[in-house]
C-alpha cells in the first residue's frame, strides 16, 4: 500500500483543511454505492479511509510522520486482532503522548469507560477453479471454521441475568497508573482490556468472549468470466466480533489452474494446433476443442504458413459483467511430412521440378545471402 500522503494526493506538509478537500473528492470517486461490485474501487475507498483516519488527527498524524509508514502499518497489524489483543492501534499515539504530557507535568483526559465490543477480523478463503469453470461461472459450497456469535448469549459474552459492571480493578478508568522513581506510567487495565467495565458472570460456553469456533459452510457464486487473482468480497461473513462486535468480511481469493490446451490473457485464449503440410498448403478445415466444451471448425485459408495465427472471433473467454466474449487465436504449427513411401518421394521431387515459384520466401532468402557466400572459407 502507498503512502498515506500519497494515497490522498496531497503534501507532506498539507493542511488539516486540503487534507480533508483530497479525501472528500477520493471518497465521492470511490464510494461503494458508485462502483458497484468493484472490487478495487472498494479497496482504494477503504484505503483512503485509512490514510484520512490518521492524517485527519494531528495526534496520529504526529506519529505517522515520525515513525514512518511502514513502522505505523506494522504497530497497527500488531494488536487488536486475537480475542482479548489490546488495540494497539488506537493505544499507539496515546502512549506517546501519556509519555510526553508526563514529562511536562501535564494530565490530558484520558478516553475512559470505552467499549468492551471489538470487530471481528476478515477472512481469507483460497478457492482454486478450473478455465472451464471461470468460463461458465460457478456455484460451490465452501467449508471452513471460523468464530461465530455464541448462541447461549446472543453474541454478549455475558451469562444469563448479569450485566456489565464498573472494573474494579482500574475502576473504570481503564487505565492503571504506576509511579517508578522519577516517571509515572499508565498502562491498559488487563482485567477490561482498557473497557473500563467487565462482564459480571461471564457466560460459560464462551467464556465471556461472545463468540464461538464453529464449522460454516457458505455457498459462493464465481461470475462468469473472473480472473486469476480475483477477490470476492462476502461483507458481514468473516469472524463475528467479540461481545457483540461487527463481524469483518470473507475474502475469497480465485487462483484459476493452468490449463492443458488453453492459454488466457484477460479475455483472450491462446492455443497451438499442428496441421499437415498438404492441409497449410491446398487450404482446409480442423477441429479442435472450444473451452465452451463443443468441437470448433478451423478454417486453414490456403498457404497457410507456420507460426500464423488464426482468430477465431468471439471465441475466447466470456468478459466479466458482459455477454461480449474475447477472441481465440490459433497459433499454427505446419509439419513437414515424414515415414514417405517411395512413390510419395518421387511425386514430391517431380512437384518440385515443375511449375512456378513455389517457394518464393526461400528462394529470396537464398538470394538475399548469395553476397555472404564469398567469405565464407567452407
Ligand atoms: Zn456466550
Ligand atoms: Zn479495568
Amino acid at each position: 500500500m502507498a503512502d498515506y500522503y500519497q494515497l490522498l494526493g496531497v503534501d507532506r506538509n498539507a493542511s488539516a483543511e486540503d487534507i480533508k478537500k483530497a479525501f472528500r473528492k477520493l471518497a465521492m470517486k470511490y464510494h461503494p454505492d458508485k462502483n458497484p461490485g468493484d472490487v478495487k474501487a472498494e479497496e482504494t475507498f477503504k484505503e483512503i479511509n485509512q490514510a484520512y483516519e490518521v492524517l485527519s488527527n494531528a495526534e496520529k498524524r504526529k506519529t505517522y510522520d515520525q515513525y514512518g509508514h511502514e513502522h505505523y502499518q506494522r504497530a497497527q497489524s500488531g494488536g487488536g486482532a486475537g480475542p482479548g489483543g489490546f488495540d494497539f492501534s488506537s493505544g499507539f499515539s496515546d502512549i506517546f503522548d501519556e509519555v510526553f504530557n508526563d514529562f511536562m507535568g501535564g494530565g490530558r483526559k484520558r478516553r475512559g469507560g470505552g467499549s468492551m465490543q471489538q470487530p471481528g477480523s476478515d477472512l481469507r478463503y483460497n478457492l482454486d477453479i478450473t478455465l472451464e469453470e471461470a468460463f461458465k461461472g460457478k456455484k460451490t459450497t465452501i467449508k471452513f471454521s471460523s468464530q461465530m456469535a455464541c448462541e447461549s448469549c446472543q453474541g454478549t459474552g455475558a451469562a444469563e441475568g448479569s450485566s456489565q459492571v464498573t472494573c474494579p480493578s482500574c475502576q473504570g478508568a481503564g487505565r492503571i497508573r504506576s509511579q517508578q522513581g522519577f516517571f509515572a506510567f499508565e498502562r491498559t487495565c488487563a482485567q477490561c482490556q482498557g473497557a473500563g467495565v467487565i462482564i459480571e458472570k461471564p457466560c460459560r460456553p464462551c467464556q465471556g468472549q461472545g463468540r464461538v469456533n464453529k464449522q460454516r459452510t457458505l455457498e459462493v457464486t464465481i461470475p462468469v468470466g473472473v480472473e486469476d487473482g480475483t477477490r470476492i468480497r462476502l461483507a458481514g461473513e468473516g469472524e463475528s466480533g467479540l461481545r457483540g462486535g461487527g463481524a469483518g468480511d470473507l475474502y475469497i481469493f480465485l487462483s484459476i489452474k493452468a490449463h492443458t490446451f488453453f492459454e488466457r490473457q484477460a479475455e483472450h485464449l491462446f492455443c497451438h494446433a499442428t496441421i499437415p503440410m498438404v492441409t497449410a498448403t491446398l487450404g482446409g478445415i480442423i477441429e479442435i476443442p472450444g473451452i465452451e466444451g463443443k468441437r470448433l471448425k478451423v478454417p486453414i485459408p490456403e498457404g497457410t504458413q507456420a507460426g500464423q495465427k488464426i482468430r477465431l472471433k468471439g471465441q475466447g473467454m466470456p468478459k466479466l459483467r458482459s455477454t461480449l466474449r474475447g477472441d481465440l487465436y490459433i497459433d499454427v504449427t505446419v509439419e513437414t511430412p515424414v515415414n514417405l513411401t517411395e512413390r510419395q518421394k518421387e511425386l514430391l521431387k517431380e512437384f518440385s521440378g515443375i511449375g512456378n515459384k513455389t517457394s518464393p520466401k526461400s528462394e529470396g532468402f537464398f538470394d538475399k545471402i548469395k553476397g555472404l557466400w564469398g567469405d565464407l572459407t567452407e
